[in-house]
């Protein structure tokens, strides 16, 4: 049975980048730059005012003041200069607003006094040579300004607008199937049978299909196959199709109404592995049928869920082009005394407050794989390693917090 850091690497080591697509940039974000993007202007475009005052001439205030000089023009920011600044003239001029030929300075707005329309009297030197924001201070033409990989956040996007990129390069997004199974489920298409007792929800339907978005991929929505071989074949074939990973939960364990690993082979896929030895999560399965990968999750909601955050999202975000594809974990106190014992590593669901002391995790009441509350109230994960007998209260463990927006390239659990 593989450790959940040796499943995840043999999960992601065979997975690559999807084919880059051109999206328009507020179409970009959380994308990831299949390029190296270049300035075609330099930034600023033109010298320009840092100050709301008076564009003049060093060499006729430096020494000079209290001096009246003579306002030639008014310059507000979106217009051009028009005349050259000469000897004993300044032009009025407003944050932003290129700086006149001849000008050397602005005179901040705070020095001066009397101003008339035609005049003003500069009270004070100290900005003689100052406050002009130089063409190219902030990017020069040509420069790389976003390196390819770069996941694209809002400020990028500001980046991109800046340089008038309003295309942009980027990995495509991975189009990932769907499937839960099981004939006690249904969606809520058929809410009537949960409402009358002779169904259960299909959770998994609504969880995975959320996390796959919130990873970054593009849900399909393969529908619930039956515990029957047939219909599991179908479903596994169309899914294969139209997708670039197939995500399942249930029917992969060893009971007789699992079928998805016999169908799988039967179809031709290759099975990499089936166990993993974690708790919750041990049947969970990985192969690849006809070079689309396959991740079947076990079918208890809070195994699914658990097992998608540690091998699923990280496979989406390769395929994204992410280079830092797995969360990195933490350290936190543990408020309360945990004995589960286990020869598998466990991760337990857990909520973190913030004390005098730092973050104390405090877990979710009852751990059974099946009670999804544990999960609805976690914000991370305790990560208990296999074979450690006990957790006091008050010692220091790993985890991962579920919103962890740091990201790492290795797995860490
Ligand atoms: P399985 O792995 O198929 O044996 O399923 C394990 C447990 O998870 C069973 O109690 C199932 O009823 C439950 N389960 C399986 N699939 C789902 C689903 N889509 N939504 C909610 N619970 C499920
Ligand atoms: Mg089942």
């Amino acid at each position: 049975m593989l450790t959940p850091a040796e499943a995840a690497k043999t999960i992601t080591s065979g997975l690559r980048p999807k084919p880059q697509e051109v999206l328009a940039i507020e179409e970009a974000l959380g994308r990831v730059l299949a390029v190296d993007i270049t300035s075609p202007i330099d930034l600023p475009n033109r010298d320009n005012s840092s100050m709301d005052g008076y564009a003049a001439r060093s060499e006729d205030v430096r020494g000079k003041c209290p001096v009246v000089l003579q306002i030639i023009e008014h310059i507000p920011a979106g217009t051009l200069p028009t005349q050259e600044v000469t000897a004993g003239n300044c032009a009025r001029i407003f944050t932003g607003a290129p700086i006149p030929e001849g000008a050397d300075c602005v005179i901040r707005q705070e020095d001066t006094s009397d101003q008339t329309t035609d005049s003003v009297r500069i009270d004070g030197d100290r900005d003689a040579g100052k406050n002009i924001r130089r063409r190219g201070e902030d990017l020069r033409k040509g420069a790389v300004v976003l390196e390819t990989r770069t996941p694209l956040s809002p400020a990028h996007i500001g980046v991109l607008a800046s340089t008038a990129h309003s295309d942009v390069p980027v990995f495509g997004a991975p189009r990932i199937a769907v499937m839960p199974t099981g004939d006690e489920v249904v969606d809520l298409e058929e809410k009537e049978k949960i409402l009358a007792g002779t169904k259960i929800g299909s959770s998994n339907t609504y969880t995975m299909l959320s996390m796959v978005r919130e990873a970054g991929g593009v849900p399909i929505r393969m529908g619930i196959a039956k515990d029957d071989p047939e219909d599991v074949r179908r479903r596994f074939q169309s899914a294969a199709e139209s997708s670039d990973l197939i995500v399942t939960s249930g029917g992969v364990s060893v009971g007789d109404h699992d079928h998805l690993r016999t169908v799988f082979e039967e179809l031709g896929g290759e099975i990499k592995f089936w166990r993993i030895r974690m708790k919750p999560g041990k049947p969970v399965a990985f192969g690849v049928l006809n070079d689309t990968p396959w991740i079947g999750l076990p079918g208890n909601p809070v195994s699914t869920m658990v097992t998608f955050e540690l091998f699923v999202r990280p496979a989406i975000r390769v395929m994204l082009g992410y280079e830092k594809p797995f969360r990195a974990t933490s350290q936190f106190r543990v408020g309360e005394k945990i004995s589960l014992p286990s020869e598998r590593t466990q991760f337990l669901r857990a909520y973190v407050g913030q004390t005098e002391s730092g973050p104390v995790a405090t877990t979710t009441g009852p751990q059974g794989s099946g009670i999804l509350n544990s999960m609805s109230k976690a914000d991370a994960l305790i990560i208990v390693p296999q074979g450690k007998k006990e957790v006091a209260a008050g010692e220091m463990v790993r985890g991962i917090f579920l919103n962890q927006p740091l990201h790492i390239e290795n797995c860490p659990y």
